[in-house]
């Protein structure tokens, strides 16, 4: 797909959860207010979000990473097709387990939301001094703060995880946290 609508409306198509529009809104405004240049982003399914980043300015560049090969496959035929692959870098692994190389002013944590405080102790050593990390998903379709309206056992414990991972942020010494009722929820995180 060469272009970004078509692009979203595959996305929704096939059910592919990408950042709500009202998040990615807010993504980009901050990625601007704080300068940023670089954008390291945890789970990239088909490009959608790497590919909005990247297209902002040609002189941003992108690392990526994702795991499942049915959007590896998506997501590089995207980045291919806009003609972004100077821009964006796709890591194929898990973000858990491959090394990624370099320092980032933003980084999205985006991927399987029991792992959140695992990518953020992995990933924000990466991050430049003024740079901010975001998370998306924080309220998780309301549930985080009515849990009580699933009764999926895999729903409740995520939502379990995605509380405790807010509690963690909170909990950081050397790191300012806003959260924001927007989207899914956003989480923006800054060193103090
Ligand atoms: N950020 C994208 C949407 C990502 S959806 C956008 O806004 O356009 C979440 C993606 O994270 C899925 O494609 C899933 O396969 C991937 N993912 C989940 N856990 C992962 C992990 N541990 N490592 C790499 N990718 C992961
Ligand atoms: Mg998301």
């Amino acid at each position: 797909m060469n272009n970004i609508k078509e692009i979203k409306e595959f996305a929704y198509q096939n059910q592919v959860p990408i950042i709500q529009e009202e998040g990615l809104m807010f993504l980009k405004q901050k990625f601007k207010e704080y300068g940023c240049q670089s954008f390291l982003e945890i789970g990239t399914a088909i490009a959608h979000t790497a590919i909005e980043i990247a297209s902002m300015d040609e002189t941003i560049k992108v690392v990526t990473i994702e795991r499942d090969p049915v959007m590896i496959h998506e997501a590089k035929k995207n980045i291919r097709e806009m003609g972004l692959e100077d821009q964006i870098t796709l890591i194929e692994g898990d973000a858990l387990e491959v090394m990624i190389k370099g320092t980032f002013d933003c980084i999205f944590i985006d991927a399987a939301k029991a792992q959140y405080t695992r990518f953020f102790n992995k990933y924000s050593p990466l991050l430049n001094e003024h740079g901010i990390i975001i998370t998306d998903n924080m309220n998780f379709h309301g549930l985080v703060e009515h849990p009580e309206r699933t009764q999926n056992r895999n729903t409740k414990r995520l939502v379990r995880k995605i509380k405790e991972y807010h509690d963690f942020l909170e909990s950081l010494e050397d790191f300012h946290v806003e959260f924001y009722d927007i989207g899914d929820g956003i989480a923006l995180a800054r060193r103090k």
